[in-house]
């Protein structure tokens, strides 16, 4: 059985790769922009009749944190609108057995009542900071939902929360905060100069490391058999603030002192926590890799492969 990995370069997808040995039973295809563009319909359906998957892992699409979605607000809703519209065809087309897209905790409305869950996703506007990219990413669920109402096709969606770990975009501009702020205390320990973090350090997320993400995506996908969109991430208890996630990122790279918070900076959303109790109650045992592990693994990393990784 085959399952092609679309967004197979990136954060997600290459957490995936190192796992994938650990199911024998499967043929994996990791494919990046280079393999095939997803925003032309004919390149997508080409690679659809080339590969003949059964099973399409569906991470593909235009991302980035803060900063990239207040300055990009039309390409992230264009550009993943026209992913997602290729892609779930293809799937339905060429018969694909099961579809798993990628939604995100960031695209739920900014005025809710806490903990989110899954029923909330359409219950009110996403924070303006995200809108183009929320709204595309919400037209992916009710695109999946179509499918499965219409054609009984199995299109899922889960709802990761924060990510970061190795292979991420470590792009001071438009990176994510842990990649971003990686590659800012690099370069502040490198010249001796103050680690600078955007914003007043005070909002609040969960995180969830690459690794774990994979293991849940491939839960999800061979375990999981409900349609009902799921929330992959930590639990509330793990809210973390910016300025501890800086903390923990100073501590290791051993440059503790001198960390100021720059609040000409958007804060952005102040929070978005998250109940993860539907995947506890079907995935009982699960067990998250804490922060500080997780950081230090990606600090190490990105050490290693600072000439070559993306930033
Ligand atoms: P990422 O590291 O930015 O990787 C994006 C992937 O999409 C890359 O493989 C990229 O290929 C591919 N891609 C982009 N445009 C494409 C195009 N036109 N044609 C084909 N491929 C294209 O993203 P990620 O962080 O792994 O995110 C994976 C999924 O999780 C996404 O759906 C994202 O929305 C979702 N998500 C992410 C976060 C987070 O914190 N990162 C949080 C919640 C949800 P190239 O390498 O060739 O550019
Ligand atoms: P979000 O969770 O979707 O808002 O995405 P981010 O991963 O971009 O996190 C944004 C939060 O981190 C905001 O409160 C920012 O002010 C804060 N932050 C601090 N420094 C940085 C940075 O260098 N890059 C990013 N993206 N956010 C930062």
């Amino acid at each position: 059985m085959k399952i092609l990995v679309t967004g197979g370069s990136g954060l997600v997808g290459k957490s995936i790769e190192t796992i994938k040995n650990n199911y024998k039973d499967y043929e994996f295809i990791f494919i990046s922009s280079k393999d095939c563009d997803l925003l032309n319909f004919d390149k997508t359906n080409t690679l659809f009749e080339n590969i003949k998957p059964d099973f399409v892992i569906h991470l593909a699409a235009y991302v980035g944190g803060l900063f990239k979605n207040m300055n990009h607000k039309v390409d992230m809703y264009e550009k993943n609108v026209l992913i997602n519209m290729n892609v779930l065809k293809c799937c339905h087309n060429h018969n694909v057995i099961k579809v798993v897209s990628c939604l995100s905790t960031c695209v739920f409305p900014d005025k809710v009542t806490y903990p989110i869950d899954e029923k909330m996703l359409h219950t009110g506007e996403p924070h303006n900071s995200n809108y183009g990219y929320a709204y595309a990413k919400r037209m992916l669920d009710i695109q999946s939902k179509l499918y499965r109402d219409q054609y009984n096709d199995n299109f899922i969606c889960v709802i990761p929360t924060n990510i970061y770990g190795e292979h991420d975009n470590y792009s001071l501009e438009d990176g994510h905060v842990i990649p971003s702020l990686i590659h800012q205390c690099y370069l502040s320990k490198q010249n001796n100069k103050p680690f600078v973090v955007k914003g007043s350090g005070k909002p609040l997320r969960q995180f969830i490391y690459s690794k774990n993400l994979a293991e849940l995506i491939l839960w999800s996908l061979l375990e999981y058999n409900k349609s009902e969109n799921i929330i992959l991430s930590v639990g509330e208890n793990d809210e973390t603030s910016i300025r501890e996630v800086a903390i923990e990122i100073s501590k290791a790279f051993n440059y503790e002192n001198n960390i100021i918070f720059d609040t000409q900076y958007s804060d952005g959303q102040y929070k978005k926590t998250s109940n993860n109790s539907l995947l506890m109650k079907y995935n009982k045992k699960y067990v998250f890799t804490n922060l500080e592990e997780g950081i230090k693994n990606s600090v190490d990393w990105f050490k290693e492969n600072y000439f070559n990784c993306r930033k």
